[in-house]
């Protein structure tokens, strides 16, 4: 089964930002209100998260560490299979097959208790620890027993780069949870919770620039079932980054051709720009009319009626923006 384990690894464990991604999104299961994480050398040497969510009682400890369904991996054949499917329940028992894993645990009904797995070892130890309500999650030293995939590993500044992004887009998705993320112990973004929409523009001035925020125009359209709110930036927003759009779908960052499409044709019609627009938009539906689990990894969604949400996405960026223009 561990050798299952590195396997599917490869496949979900691609570099530290994929780490931090997994522990996020458990910690945001959890009902976690504030998020600390800690990245030492890019991820490479440490990532730690921690959060006060529900916690994980003592005897399940060894069970969050364990690939739930390791039945699905016994022929290499079987991998595009896996994939396809996700890595549900998978993802904690993948990182410590590749890294030094602690988790640490409190429900806040008793004490807390410890977990400790490395590498190939299957042993999980347990130890009374030290922790209030909440989990943290330890990995170090990422992939010391797999030397081929640390190759693959680019400079520290640019694994620390793909975090940060990771924790920016999971940030615009949930302004109700503290996210505070230290590089090398320095406290590089400390994003409050945000309830207030001047506390939410503070958050996305925060992670766009202030140039964005200046910029923005503000959305908020909503019309038989389907709701849009967010900021598109104007033309006269000059930035640096090529590629700032955020785009979520009940609250689940994804890339969509018939979105970005909508997006850029309403922008271009109205501002006759033809550069492609930087925008932080919230797209918010009944869920039975949207699949966002055509690929747990790849951002994927599929609209039951793709041309009504077109539709409602230019007419509504076209109404804003016309409202707007220069
Ligand atoms: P999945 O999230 O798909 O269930 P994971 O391997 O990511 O699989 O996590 C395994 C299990 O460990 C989760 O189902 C959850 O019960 C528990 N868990 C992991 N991280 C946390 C956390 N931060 N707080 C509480 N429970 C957690
Ligand atoms: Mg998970």
């Amino acid at each position: 089964p561990r050798l299952a384990n590195q396997i599917a690894a490869g496949e979900v464990v691609e570099r530290p930002a994929s780490v931090i991604k997994e522990l996020l999104e458990n910690s945001l299961d959890a009902g976690a209100q504030q998020l600390q994480i800690d990245i030492e050398q890019g991820g490479v040497k440490l990532m730690r998260v921690r959060d006060d969510g529900n916690g994980i009682e003592k005897d399940d400890l060894p069970l969050a560490l364990s690939r739930h369904a390791t039945s699905k991996i016994y022929h290499l054949d079987d991998l595009e299979a896996v994939a396809s499917l996700g890595f549900r329940g998978e993802a904690l028992a993948s990182i410590s097959s590749v890294s030094r894993l602690t988790l640490t645990s409190n429900t806040g009904e008793s004490a807390a208790w410890q977990a400790k797995c490395e590498g190939r070892d299957m042993e999980t130890e347990l130890a009374p620890a030290a922790h209030p309500q909440g989990t943290s999650v330890e990995v170090r030293d990422l992939f010391f027993n797999t030397p081929a995939r640390r190759k693959f590993l680019r400079t520290e500044k640019t694994e620390y780069n793909r975090i940060e992004d990771i924790v920016k887009g999971l940030a615009l998705s949930r302004f109700d949870v503290g996210f505070h993320l230290r590089h090398n112990s320095r406290l590089i973004h400390s994003f409050r919770k945000a309830e207030q929409t001047l506390e939410k523009e503070r958050r996305v001035a925060q992670i766009c620039g202030a140039g964005f925020m200046d910029n923005a125009v503000a959305i908020d359209i909503e019309r038989t079932g389907l709701r849009l709110w967010g900021w598109v930036a104007l033309p006269s927003f000059s930035r640096s980054q090529a590629d700032l759009q955020y785009f979520y779908v009940n609250g689940r960052a994804i890339r969509d051709r018939l979105v970005s499409h909508a997006v850029r044709q309403a922008y271009q019609d109205v501002l006759y720009h033809g550069r492609h627009p930087a925008f932080v938009l919230y797209l918010e539906l009944d869920p039975a009319n949207v699949d966002v689990n055509v690929h747990p990894t790849k951002h994927e969604v599929r609209f039951r009626d793709g041309r009504v949400v077109h539709d409602f996405l230019y007419r509504s960026l076209h109404h804003a923006l016309a409202d707007v223009r220069p």
